[in-house]
């Protein structure tokens, strides 16, 4: 995941769950730090300097390396504190490249993470710590009495970087797995995933059959059964799905119609390693497709689109009349249809956003969206939604007073 501010005040636990391994959790980040006999190795960072430097308080004894996982902010952000003299950081060859569009996008990301998040839009300085050395493939580092083995991958990101401690049979996985929730393949904020070969990365941790898992940062362990088990649902939800919206593309079908299409199979359906928490499943479609197909959806139409306001403003004007828009929309959600409701009240906010009980009908609709939506970042995009309507209806009302 990557959350900024998220986890701010978020007090920090500390774990010592195997011989040699000591673990830092917040909500949804977590690091470890790995004891040998010639310093500590720490495999991920947190995502603040103030948590890094509570976790940095624990650890006694000089840190040789840090090894990033992936580049997303929960996991490079609390590197300062971390660092000794000499300290090397490891890190997949793709992840600098993550840290400068981090920078270059700045203000857009801190637009889509009060989205996704449901923060307020502060654009937070990007100071990073950049790997001393960076790789592709497999590398191992020895260290006192431990080995330690890096394997990159393409997955939740182009730059994973797993590893694996032979002595300890330990896999820390990084976000490979963020807990008991369905694969973060798909976030309609964010550049495709890999889901492909993500599945290939968990079949190479399956393959060499740890004893432990540590995934999300290092914030959640599974142990043998369950390591096993996790590894397998995750592995068959995503091929199963990525397989089903290769079909649908080879058939021509439309993604608006692919996202409802799109079934998990009946079996892994109530597994208690996939629940849909934070991502969900037409997310994953979305992303699958995107991956493999251009924008153009195979209507002339939307090849050179006009702009979205111009087209709705020139439908409005045939319908020519707000009401009819405004009765149809609520008739729709009458009758349990409020995603397609907000659709068709699109047409007049697109043509006219000013019209207040048009913006006081779409916190309606997106009210009832978010009401059931136990996903977490679609039920935050409602609810940013929502403020901001009334946001926009209280600036008004001001105005008129
Ligand atoms: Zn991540």
């Amino acid at each position: 995941m990557s959350g900024i501010q998220v986890l701010r005040g978020q007090k920090v636990q500390f774990k010592n769950p195997l011989k040699d391994v000591h673990i830092a959790i917040l909500p949804i980040a977590g690091c470890a730090w790995i004891d040998t006999t010639e310093g500590f190795v720490v495999i991920d960072t947190l995502i603040s300097r103030g948590a890094a430097k509570k976790a940095r308080e624990q650890i006694k004894d000089k840190i040789k390396y840090i090894i990033y996982t992936h580049g997303h902010m929960d996991h490079v952000m609390g590197a300062s504190e971390f660092m000794d003299e000499g300290t090397e950081v490891i890190a997949s060859k793709y992840l600098p490249d993550r840290l400068d569009r981090y920078k270059m996008l700045a203000s857009h990301r801190a637009h889509i993470s009060a989205v996704q998040f449901n923060i307020p839009e502060v654009v937070i300085p990007m100071e990073f710590v950049y790997p001393t050395k960076t790789f592709l493939g497999n590398m191992t580092i020895k260290l006192g009495d431990k080995t330690f083995e890096l394997h990159t991958a393409r997955a939740e990101t182009d730059d994973v970087c797993w590893v694996y401690v032979p002595e300890l049979n330990v896999a820390f996985i990084g976000d490979l797995i963020v807990g008991r929730t369905f694969p973060n393949i798909g976030n309609p904020w964010k550049p495709t995933r890999f889901a492909l070969d993500w599945a290939k990365a968990l079949e190479e941790v399956r393959t060499i059959n740890p004893e432990y898992i540590f995934c999300n940062g290092a914030a959640v362990m599974f142990k043998g059964e369950e390591a096993r088990e996790a590894l397998d649902a995750n592995i068959e939800v995503i091929r199963n799905l990525h397989d089903q919206v290769v079909d649908f593309i080879n058939e021509g079908m439309h993604i608006t119609e692919m996202i409802h299409k799109v079934k998990i199979p009946d079996h892994l359906k109530d597994s208690p390693y996939l629940r849909p928490s934070y991502s969900r499943l037409e997310f994953f479609a979305f992303n699958v497709y995107r991956w493999y197909h251009g924008y153009f959806d195979d209507n002339p139409a939307h090849l050179l689109p006009r702009p979205e306001k111009e087209v709705m403003g020139e439908i409005f004007n045939l319908i020519g009349d707000s009401d009819k828009i405004l009765n149809r929309a609520k008739e729709l959600l009458k009758q349990d249809q409020a995603q397609l409701a907000l659709e068709v009240l699109n047409v007049l906010i697109q043509a006219d956003s000013e019209i207040i009980e048009a913006r006081k009908l779409r916190i309606e609709l997106l009210k009832n969206l978010a009401a059931e939506d136990y996903c977490l970042m679609s039920r935050n995009a409602w609810v940013y939604y929502i403020n901001k309507d009334k946001e926009f209806i209280n600036s008004k009302s001001k105005k008129d007073e």
